[in-house]
């Protein structure tokens, strides 16, 4: 009975729905949101023949019926009536933006830095990829991940972060749920090296520091010279408290980084330089790791037709892996189909197959209270010096074979680019919400000119490590 009922009423809603609703609206995602900023972009579609209009005032639609719209926003609640016409039924929708007014800046309570006056204190990182920081924040820069395991040496605390004792004029910082209860003890072990050794596989050089403790390090890159500090480490050339050893390198820098292995043993890696290159087949036995960004639930951003850039940068991401192993290349990826997939499992799969690059795939979005007509084009991310480079070249050709504003390369600290292997970028191929990218983007043979353009880049980026090795 209760099933019937049910029935009655979806085939009655369905009924009663009129054929030309269509008034779709994607950005604001709910009807009641506050955005405090002058303006802000309302972005949907409706039938490609309708009349929308916002507050009366009438809307351009662009191909497929979507838009995207500028609104002035007022201090307090702002109501937008958005209303469709088509063949005389009107559609009505209401928004109620609350942009809210300048508050006095509310004084932020500075939190004593706490020194540590009585004996040593030290505690233990009890997990991976315990970050280390320049500043007692988690807005402040990255210093380096630790693993389990290491010993930290602490001066003090501020607030919920522990300030590691200075090594050389290096501030650190770690935040506690990433270590054991400190605890003061009586000395500090005298940590010692008892070698140094070299080796090699097919993707690597190694050098294997044996040590009496696991330490804290960090790897710096200065040109083409890696120096590598292990901290509190007695070096007895110059008495000094730290292991430096500097790497220096005749070419660009590749892929580096450091970890502890099994036996407790400190190891520095660094990628081989691709050997033997064909140049009319540069791609030939290269590992490269290709990454569609989002996916499974997680959607990116969403275009104003409801396209979802998870899709979008799968197909890219698609073509491409297809282009590169038809050129000989040796490609691992993050996902081929519309799966979710952890950001700390995509760096692992392009480190567990030893990938020479990475190169993950999005397309841009903007926050509420911008104006999407200023922003369009193609960018390229980095973090790590060795990744510039290949950044630049994979930006300069996208610019021109799609012709598409160029909007330059950017450091910035992403988790799909903070790894200092591999060489690692990450592509916002055009914006989802600029009406004519997201049109470019809808496109199949743009987003396989994307492809091609990508691949050509990781060509002459092999070609120009190869004339570097000349
Ligand atoms: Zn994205």
């Amino acid at each position: 009975m209760i099933r019937r009922t049910f029935l009655t009423l979806f085939f009655a809603l369905v009924y009663f729905i009129p054929a030309e609703a269509k008034l779709d609206i994607v950005y604001p995602s709910s009807p009641e949101v506050t955005v405090n900023s002058p303006i802000t972009f309302i972005s949907g579609s409706s039938d490609v023949n309708s009349n929308v209009t916002m507050n009366s005032e009438p809307v351009r639609l662009w191909d497929d019926g979507i838009f995207v719209h500028v609104i002035p926003l007022n201090y307090g609640v702002n109501t937008v009536n958005i209303q469709s016409v088509h063949n005389g039924i009107t559609e009505k929708k209401v928004l109620k933006i609350k942009r809210n007014k300048l508050s006095d800046k509310i004084s932020v309570k500075q939190v004593p830095y706490i020194k540590n006056e009585t004996g040593i204190l030290t505690a233990e990182t009890i997990k991976d990829r315990a970050t280390v920081r320049s500043k007692p924040s988690g807005a402040s820069s990255r210093i380096i991940d630790l693993p389990k395991g290491i010993i930290l040496y602490l001066d003090g605390y501020q607030g919920d972060y522990y300030k590691i004792k200075e090594f050389g004029n290096n501030e650190f910082w770690i935040h506690k749920i990433n270590i054991s209860l400190p605890q003061i003890v009586s000395g500090k072990n005298n940590i010692k090296l008892y070698s140094h050794d070299c080796y090699s596989d097919k993707n690597y050089e190694y050098h294997k520091f044996s040590l009496s403790q696991k330490v804290l390090y960090t790897i710096v890159q200065e040109g083409n010279k890696l120096r590598l500090t292990l901290y509190g480490v007695k070096n007895n050339e110059n008495n000094c408290n730290n292991f430096d050893y500097t790497f220096n390198y005749s070419g660009e820098i590749l892929g580096y980084d450091g970890y502890y292995d099994k036996d407790g043993n400190f190891i520095f890696r660094y990628a081989k330089e691709p050997k033997d290159i064909d140049i009319s087949h540069p791609l030939r036995n290269i590992n490269i790791f290709i990454d569609a960004g989002h996916g499974g639930k997680d959607k990116g951003t969403i275009g104003p037709g409801r396209i979802y850039e998870k899709d979008i940068n799968l197909d890219i991401a698609s073509d491409l892996i297809k282009m590169l192993k038809d050129a000989g290349a040796n490609v691992s990826y993050s996902r081929d189909n519309d799966s979710s997939v952890d950001l700390y499992k995509r760096t692992d799969i392009s480190k567990n197959n030893n990938a020479l690059i990475s190169i993950s795939i999005h397309c841009n979005s903007l926050p509420y209270g911008k104006n999407p007509y200023n922003y369009h084009g193609v960018e390229v991310h980095y973090y790590n010096d060795n990744a510039k480079m290949l950044a630049q070249i994979i930006k300069d050709n996208l610019a021109n074979d799609l012709s598409i504003r160029d909007n330059g390369i950017h450091k910035s600290s992403f988790a799909l680019v903070r790894p200092t292997n591999p060489v690692s970028v990450l592509i916002e191929t055009a914006y989802m919400i600029y009406p004519e990218e997201y049109i470019l983007l809808k496109n199949k043979y743009f987003r396989r000119n994307a492809a091609k353009s990508i691949k050509k880049s990781i060509e002459e980026y092999i070609l120009y490590l190869n004339n570097q090795n000349l």
